[in-house]
């Protein structure tokens, strides 16, 4: 446990937010609030509005006469870079108020939270720059007489429902490329961190966005995101969290057909053949096991791990595990802090449980860390972990590692792929022809050859699978946001159909 003396200071009130509807701060029809108290600390830090469908109504309504009006669907793309860019260097302005807000909110280390801050702007930064880049295609070979192109235009009024493990990040990877598209948008993050979608709606505004593009609404997703995915009048919804919700989502948004993008799940793989460096790997399983104490979509959570070098890679990841400073996230130089909910920790230690009940040796730590204050589990390792178990197949969202040994390339392929997800997936070997026969093979959205969540907004994300459906980021993540218009332009005459 890390015991330092924090360097931060919690705020002494909580801080009141009002939803952004129509380029106004509201409480709209709220009668109930939300207050989010700071998981590492349980004081409370943030006070939302509880909105209702009621208010989902005014922020569609809103978002539509902005979308229809025309100003920021049919300016061109440097008008809206502008806006992007002011964004970008506005966060990075506030870079500390939203770090502080990320960390009181989820229970991350500070540290991590500035980091999350400092990428997103930069995130920004690039949709800017698709902004500029998004166009169409031409035909030049339909003969003399006819020309195609190819045209995209903005969906419309985007829906976009995220969740409370990387609430200013997950955001970055969507909202600037929805915008950088032309669509006006209705945002609702999770009710436990709302705090650093409605800083940057302040931003926004600042920033130059035109009343009504941006809306975002605060309140229980049963209502409020719910209301979002059913409502007639959202032509897409991009929904991020759990497997189970985004089914619902789906279900939701059939009543008029909305486009959809869901990321959802993952139980990502990180595959370790017997060439491999272990020394590399076993510093990334265990950064890809504790990064936001576990609580990551791409988590690297199933090691599988050829039987020669099982033992040794082990010994490695458990030695390392002794090294990983976990405690007061407003520590600089925390690297695991609290798990961000009540619920969340029940479940990831509850997995611990039925995991040992399997029959899986759990080598290293899965309880809960003895602290006055703060949700602090130490990081688990489970030994003699079959594909079938539970541990193994159902995301836990929280620092617990399953290792499976393998005999063969073959055995290794097929269990890496025996899930019903597809998000990620880790591929550690020195031969080249190893790696690359494995990352045509495993079924996942993204792939990493000897390293571990690498990114960047160049790439874009997303799953196979159940893991989700679309991509963000990169010039697909803005691509995500248009609809194509298939144009044959008839150049001099239409042959006749009935001749004269
Ligand atoms: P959810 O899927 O419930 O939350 C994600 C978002 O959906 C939140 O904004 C939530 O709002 C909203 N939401 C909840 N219910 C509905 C609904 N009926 N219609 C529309 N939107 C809704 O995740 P949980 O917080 O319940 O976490 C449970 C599990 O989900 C985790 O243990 C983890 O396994 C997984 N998860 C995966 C994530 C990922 O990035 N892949 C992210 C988060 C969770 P609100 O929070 O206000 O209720």
């Amino acid at each position: 446990m890390n015991n330092n003396s924090s360097i931060h200071s919690l705020p002494e009130q909580p801080r009141i937010f009002e939803m952004f509807i129509d380029g106004q701060w509201t409480r709209g029809s709220a009668t109930k609030s939300v207050t989010r108290y700071s998981p590492s600390h349980n004081l409370p830090v943030s006070v939302y509005p509880s909105g209702s469908a009621e208010d989902v109504d005014s922020a569609v309504t809103a978002a539509r006469r902005a979308f229809e009006q025309g100003t920021w669907a049919r300016g061109t793309g440097e008008s809206r870079s502008v806006v992007l860019l002011k964004t970008a260097e506005l966060i990075r302005k506030h870079s500390e108020e939203l770090a502080l807000c990320e960390t009181f909110e989820t229970g991350k280390p500070i540290a991590q939270s500035r980091g999350e801050v400092l990428a997103a702007a930069g995130i920004w930064e690039y949709a800017a720059g698709q902004a500029r880049a998004l166009h169409g295609d031409a035909f030049n070979n339909l003969g003399e007489d006819m020309l195609g192109l190819v045209t995209r235009e903005p969906v419309g009024v985007v829906g976009l429902i995220t969740p409370w493990n990387f609430p200013f990040f997950i955001l970055a990877e969507r909202l600037p490329f929805i915008l950088a598209s032309g669509c006006t948008v209705v945002v609702k993050p999770s009710e436990l961190t709302s705090g650093t979608t409605l800083i940057l709606a302040g931003l926004l505004q600042q920033a130059g966005l035109p009343a009504g593009v941006v809306n975002v609404l605060t309140g229980p997703g049963s209502v409020v995101g719910q209301r979002i995915c059913e409502h007639a009048d959202i032509d897409m919804v991009s929904f991020t969290g759990s497997t189970e919700v985004g089914r619902l989502t789906l279900a939701a948004a059939g009543g008029n057909m909305k486009k959809i993008g869901l990321e959802l799940g993952g139980k990502n793989p990180q595959v370790v053949f017997a060439d491999a460096d272990l020394d590399a790997a076993a510093d990334a399983i265990v950064f890809g096991i504790c990064f936001n104490a576990g609580q990551c979509c791409v988590s690297g959570s199933r090691l599988l791990v050829h039987r020669s070098v099982e033992q040794s890679l082990t010994a490695k990841i458990l030695k390392l595990l002794e090294q990983v400073k976990i405690g007061d996230p407003l520590d600089e130089s925390t690297q695991v802090g609290s798990i961000t909910e009540q619920r969340q920790m029940e479940r990831i230690l509850g997995y611990v449980d039925q995991g040992r009940r399997e029959g899986a040796e759990l080598l290293t730590g899965g309880h809960r860390i003895d602290s006055a204050q703060g949700m602090y589990v130490q990081p688990a390792v489970f030994a003699q972990v079959t594909a079938q178990m539970t541990i193994a197949r159902e995301e836990i969202f929280g620092p617990v590692l399953t290792i499976t040994a393998f005999d063969d390339f073959d055995q290794a392929m097929s269990i890496a792929n025996d899930t019903p997800f597809g998000l990620a997936a880790s591929i550690w070997s020195r031969d080249l022809n190893t790696s690359l026969r494995a990352m045509r093979q495993i079924k996942a959205g993204r792939v990493w050859v000897n390293t571990t969540i690498a990114g960047g907004p160049e790439l874009p994300s997303g799953g196979f699978k159940q893991s989700g459906i679309g991509r963000e980021t990169g010039r697909y993540g803005v691509e995500e946001y248009t609809e194509v218009k298939s144009v044959h332009l008839q150049l001099g005459d239409r042959p006749r159909w009935i001749q004269a």
